[in-house]
């Protein structure tokens, strides 16, 4: 084995007596064992090539160790189910595996994509009319045209044999493929290879803008590797990419462009596949299994994708030659995986892949986030600014709407006032379309007795029911856990329970009351459980099929309508009230975000923004687009009471079936981080969900700044659960730390 066995390859390795275990080799060594370690044999090695490269493996022992969890946890986060093999019996193990599904195909060699070649086959074939009516056929089947225009072998669509012979011509294929001219391969299936390409369109031409923004990055990155592009809303950022990537690839480089998972719509892709054809690849996290192991492979193998457009989890996969990292909308907080381990930011790894590979990388987002903004004025990243949009449209104009005062003067009609009201009319009349923001989904966010206040709540969790009237239920928005909706109050028998407040649902219904003539839609959590689902929103939406949006911080990430004259923010103030010391940089976000959806073509457009802290300091940073004002309040504010990007963030967060318990191994925790940083540490404290699915959680916020240093925090705090765990009282609690946490 030890000639054929790499860094990168599966074996199977015996545990215990009888148990084995696959697992990836990733080290090969000759050192002695450690006193007292027994070496055993591996058992099997399964693949003769690796399955991974020793690149990622780097990459993905930096993850466990910055992220404090085990390698272990990153590699099954990283694999695709397909690769991983549970462990089991020998036996067993043997058995599974994955074997793509292929194809046989039929394929014109590479050097015959050539106008003049490919005559030449024909005139030699003068004498052999079967031969040159199945090289017609296949040439039609393969749709050639745009890889002969454009030189690009890979534009060829697949072709099966079944369906190049389905008339006969075996011995006509067998002939051709003899003289080098066709050639039989198998392909695998999936739906990425071998969905219909969509008609090429040239690059379009820069604005002097966006040039002058391209020549700015090129700059900075022969200063620094890294650099931020903040331009605004509808700057056409993308066609800033195309450029970029383009340059990488006449450089031999491959490109990852990543994005949130929300973002990577029909819309993006469709545009950049028009550009770069079958070069491109996409990794969603909706793609079911094989599909992700097909992906997995062929950037593997000898002829990778040049371009890899993907979500978070794409950082994990195999690149050979990465030149360029493109993160857009890179303030996302979505980059962050939060529920299991390895809880990494998918933004700080993709650097850390590009920085691995000696490759460039470039942020962008009309909205920096603080930390990243703070970076690139410090000068560790290099910043360009972008400020006017394509075209010249001016950013829309933000009316603020003081709600509170309305409510008073009851001027209200249900949660809409009168200018959006009338802003909506106007819109819709002039055949414009109207996008109404509401971050809260269900009907309605609480459900209250009339009589004694009472609210139903989950039996789980520590939160209460959200009211989904189309479900006819209510549910848990913590474990997902359903509830009918009782008739009568528990607690005093009172027939009259009603919802409170107002999510996307609700919204839907009034809508529908007050405008019954035009077609609504609504797109949160709820209405997008399948990508077609969330497509066929989108596609009804771009053409005009739809005339009003309801919809969560969905309808707020990255789409480009031309006809959107109006957006609504139906409840700003809701964004500002979380306890978090990001949450006015968060409604920052989303407000920009979604207001930079109006208005994006020809003319100018406008934003209803309804709030009962109409005199927040954000909502006037937000009004006037002055992200500077933001940055500088942020930054005073974070310096005062210490928080990135004055310093890192460790969550240690705990959680056990038993309040009791859990309370004494919080403080015992907690009074062990004190007696070591006195000064950096908060808690323990219950989150506002103090429990969920039935195990009760505290946390306590380790603050990692000078003179304390992340690696021996981080080894302190891996010490200290160690010792907690290894008492017999607290053996049952489950500890996690959360590096970065957002
Ligand atoms: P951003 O990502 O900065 O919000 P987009 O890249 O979506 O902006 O561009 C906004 C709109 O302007 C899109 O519809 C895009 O097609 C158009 N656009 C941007 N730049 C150009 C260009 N150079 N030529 C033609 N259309 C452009
Ligand atoms: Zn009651
Ligand atoms: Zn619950």
């Amino acid at each position: 084995m030890a000639r054929r066995i790499s860094i990168g390859s599966r074996v199977v390795a015996p545990f215990g007596s009888r148990r084995v275990l696959t697992g990836i080799v990733a080290e090969l060594h000759d050192r002695q064992p450690a006193a007292g370690v027994r070496v055993k044999p591996v058992a099997e090695l399964l693949d003769d090539a690796p399955i991974a490269l020793e690149s990622q493996i780097a990459l993905w022992r930096w993850m466990a160790q910055y992220y404090m969890c085990s390698l272990g946890e990153v590699l099954r986060a990283a694999l695709p189910g397909g690769l991983k093999l549970e462990s089991g019996t020998l036996d067993e193990a043997l058995r599974q595996g994955y074997k793509p599904r292929t194809v046989r195909s039929v394929r014109l060699a590479d050097e015959y994509v050539d106008e003049a070649r490919l005559n030449a086959v024909f005139d030699a074939l003068v004498r052999s009319p079967r031969a040159t009516a199945l090289l017609t056929r296949y040439l039609d089947l393969a749709d050639a045209g745009a890889a002969f225009t454009l030189g690009n072998p890979r534009l060829l669509l697949p072709v099966s044999r079944s369906a190049l012979l389905a008339d006969g011509g075996e011995a006509a294929l067998k002939s051709l493929c003899e003289r080098g001219v066709l050639q039989l391969y198998d392909q695998p299936v999936g739906r990425i290879d071998t969905d219909a390409l969509p008609e090429q369109l040239a690059a379009r031409p820069l604005t002097p803008a966006q040039q002058k923004a391209v020549d700015e990055i090129r700059a900075a990155w022969t200063q620094r590797p890294i650099c931020l592009l903040h331009g605004v809303t509808s700057s056409g950022k993308t066609e800033i990419y195309v450029q970029l990537i383009r340059e990488a690839l006449a450089r031999g480089e491959q490109v990852l462009y990543l994005l949130p998972e929300i973002v990577l719509t029909a819309q993006l892709t469709d545009r950049l596949r028009r550009v770069f054809g079958r070069q491109m690849g996409v990794y969603h996290s909706k793609f079911g299994d094989a599909e992700r192991v097909e992906v997995w492979q062929k950037m593997l193998g000898p002829n990778p994708y040049d371009i890899l457009v993907g979500v978070r989890s794409s950082v994990f996969l195999p690149f050979q030659r990465l030149g360029l990292v493109i993160i857009d909308e890179e303030h996302e907080t979505s980059f962050k995986q939060q529920d299991s381990a390895p809880r990494y930011h998918a933004r700080s790894a993709a650097i850390m892949l590009a920085q691995q590979a000696g490759a460039r990388t470039l942020l962008a987002t009309a909205t920096p986030s603080v930390e990243t903004y703070a970076l690139a004025r410090q000068g560790r990243y290099g910043l360009v600014e972008l400020n006017v949009r394509y075209g010249d449209v001016l950013l829309p104009e933000i009316e603020v709407v003081d709600v509170k005062d309305l409510r008073r003067r009851r001027l209200m009609t249900g949660h809409f006032s009168p200018p959006l009201l009338a802003a909506m009319r106007q819109t819709l009349d002039s055949r414009g379309q109207v996008i109404l923001f509401q971050n809260r989904r269900g009907w309605a966010p609480m459900m209250e007795c009339r009589d004694c206040g009472w609210t139903p709540r989950c039996d789980h969790c520590d939160v209460s029911l959200t009211y989904h009237r189309r479900l006819g239920r209510m549910t848990c928005h913590y474990c997902g856990a359903t509830y009918a909706v009782p008739t009568a109050c528990p607690a005093c028998g009172c027939a009259d329970l009603s919802g409170r407040g107002m999510g996307t649902e609700r919204v839907e219904d009034e809508i529908a009351a007050l405008f019954p003539d035009a077609r609504i839609a609504r797109m949160d959590l709820d209405t997008t459980r399948t990508r077609d689902a969330y497509e066929r929103i989108i596609d009804d939406f771009a053409h005009y099929r739809t005339d009003i949006l309801i919809g969560t911080q969905m309808v707020t990430k990255g789409l480009d309508f031309e006809r959107v004259g109006l957006v609504g923010i139906l409840a700003a103030d809701t964004m500002m009230a979380l306890p978090d010391f990001r949450s006015h940089e968060r409604a920052f976000h989303m407000m920009t975000q979604v207001a930079g959806r109006a208005g994006r073509r020809s003319r100018r457009g406008r934003v209803v923004l309804q709030t009962r802290a109409a005199d927040s300091p954000v909502i006037a940073q937000v009004v006037r687009g002055d992200f500077a004002a933001l940055f500088a309040d942020q930054m005073q504010e974070r310096q005062a009471f210490l928080f990135p990007p004055f310093c890192r963030l460790i969550y240690v967060v705990m959680r056990h079936r038993d309040e009791g318990v859990l309370d004494s191994l919080s403080r015992t925790c907690a009074e062990a981080l004190r007696r070591a940083y006195p000064q950096h540490v908060l808690g323990p404290d219950a989150p506002p969900v103090a429990r969920v699915q039935t195990m009760f959680i505290r946390k306590i916020v380790v603050k990692v700044a000078a003179p304390l240093s992340l690696p021996s925090v981080r080894a302190y705090l891996l010490q200290i659960r160690a010792w907690l765990l290894a008492q017999p009282n607290y053996g049952a609690a489950k500890i996690h730390f959360d590096v970065d946490p957002v």
